[in-house]
């Protein structure tokens, strides 16, 4: 059966790499009838507070990546690394020296094109026997199968002076206990591989498949940070990203079923996944294109559902009628109250709209053209009816309908930017719309 994992170090939020990491070993556990183990690898004791292995938990649980067990938390484990390391050391895979970087170096210097080999001191940090002859060869899904030559790779430290592993051998012995079969994680551990299989073998425990996935850029080509936007699980979520749209996002930063198929529900991701087509090249995380599918994931919401996740996020109730006139126009969550704010609250103070649109010649003209309109309205007072209404004065006066139109949405609304007129004078209601009107015209402000 195939067993992956997802083994995020909790340094704080969930980047978006690590997102993508999670995703690809999650939707390749569905996709296959195989498992997803989640392994908190926290040796960095200082690092991972527990506030951070709960920022991991909860971006996880947001973007719907659910694991299969128990999470599996690498401090914990200690005791069998250094059982690990002893079986090593006493099967003469592995040795104590007392080299430092400079006796490394120094070696290096004398030894052109030679790994460091050292000696069997008895006392200091554990090293790995690398054989001097043959090649560990890298067998990866998305590079290709890649020989490094031993002589030219360096008697590794597996455990520190002090007895406590390093992440080389913590991780191996991790993934090979939990029967890892595929070890699919971000390119920046591709360089770790060779080292990984060198230490496989001193175990003697056979080699996962592995599949290290590109690296994320921005769009200006350079490596993928802060400065592109969101950076992490946590931010896309508090801007207003559905997570639906953020796995669909992410499934395509470095996969793609075909040249041009852009949206694919979970379901389709799950079984269209696989590492084969994963791309060598950097993948660009592009947070306009994101908002475009987003946008396209929120207008195919049922109207109640939308509703439902606005309310929530929101903490509000009532916002139904809100949403019905606003979900054509926003393409993220937190796009909805500012335009939908003024069906709750006093029209906002713009002065640049009100300037522009309520001057007291043109402006308080088109404002009494539609005051007279919308108090003509024949019951039932909505949205064609205004509309009617509202036409029909626009062309008796004469004037264009934006120059009767915009005034209008400004007196109402305070801002140039909300939902159809004709739909926002109707949520707004006669009364309450009159009221604007007239505190347009006087200058007042009311609601
Ligand atoms: N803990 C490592 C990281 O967060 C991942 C190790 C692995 O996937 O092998 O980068």
């Amino acid at each position: 059966m195939l067993r992956v994992r997802f083994a995020p170090s909790p340094t704080g939020a969930l980047h978006i790499g690590g997102a993508r990491t999670a995703l690809y070993n999650w939707l390749l556990a569905r996709g296959r009838g195989g498992e997803i183990v989640l392994r908190i690898e926290d040796t960095d004791r200082e690092r991972s507070t527990e506030e951070n292995v709960r920022q991991i938990f909860e971006a996880l649980e947001w973007l719907g990546i659910e694991r299969d067990g128990e999470p599996v938390f690498q401090s914990q484990r200690a005791e069998r690394h250094a059982e690990v390391v002893r079986q090593l050391l006493d099967a003469g895979r592995a040795y104590r020296s007392s080299a430092g970087p400079d006796d490394v170096k120094a070696f290096k210097e004398a030894n052109a094109n030679r790994g460091f080999r050292g000696r069997d001191e008895g006392e200091g940090a554990v090293r790995l026997r690398v054989p001097d002859e043959g090649v560990t060869t890298v067998v990866d899904v998305v590079r290709g199968s890649t020989p490094f030559e031993n002589a030219l790779q360096d008697d590794l430290v597996i455990a520190r002076a002090d007895g406590s592993p390093v992440y080389h051998l913590a991780v191996v012995v991790d993934d090979a206990d939990a029967g890892i079969t595929h070890v699919v994680r971000g390119a920046d551990h591709y360089s770790n591989t060779p080292k990984h299989v060198l230490i496989q073998q001193a175990m003697g425990v056979g080699t996962p498949v592995y599949a290290h996935l590109p690296l994320l850029h921005g769009p200006d080509g350079k490596k993928l940070s802060k400065r592109h936007g969101a950076a992490s699980v946590q931010e896309l979520r508090d801007a207003g990203y559905l997570p639906e749209a953020v796995r669909n996002y992410l499934a395509l930063l470095g996969w793609g079923y075909d040249e041009d198929t852009t949206f694919f529900t979970t379901e389709q991701l799950q079984q269209l996944f696989s590492l084969e087509r994963v791309s060598k090249s950097p993948a660009v995380f592009d947070e306009q294109k994101l908002r475009w599918i987003n946008g396209r994931y929120v207008r195919e919401l049922p109207v109640a559902d939308l509703t439902a996740r606005l309310e929530a996020l929101l903490g509000r109730t009532g916002l139904g009628d809100a949403v019905a006139v606003t979900q054509e126009k926003i393409s993220t969550l937190d796009e909805f109250w500012p335009l939908a704010r003024a069906f709750f609250e006093d029209p906002v103070d713009d002065p640049a709209a009100r300037e522009k649109f309520l001057d007291p010649e043109a402006g308080a003209e088109a404002l009494t053209v539609a005051r007279d309109a919308l108090e003509r309205v024949p019951e039932p007072w909505g949205t064609e009816t205004v509309e009617a209404a509202l036409r029909e004065a626009v062309e008796r006066s004469g004037r264009k309908a934006k120059a009767i139109f915009q005034p209008l949405r400004v007196a109402l609304t305070g801002t140039t930017i909300s939902p159809g007129i004709f739909e926002t004078v109707a949520l707004i209601g006669r009364e309450r719309a009159l009221a604007r009107i007239d505190s347009a015209l006087d200058g007042r402000r009311v609601s």
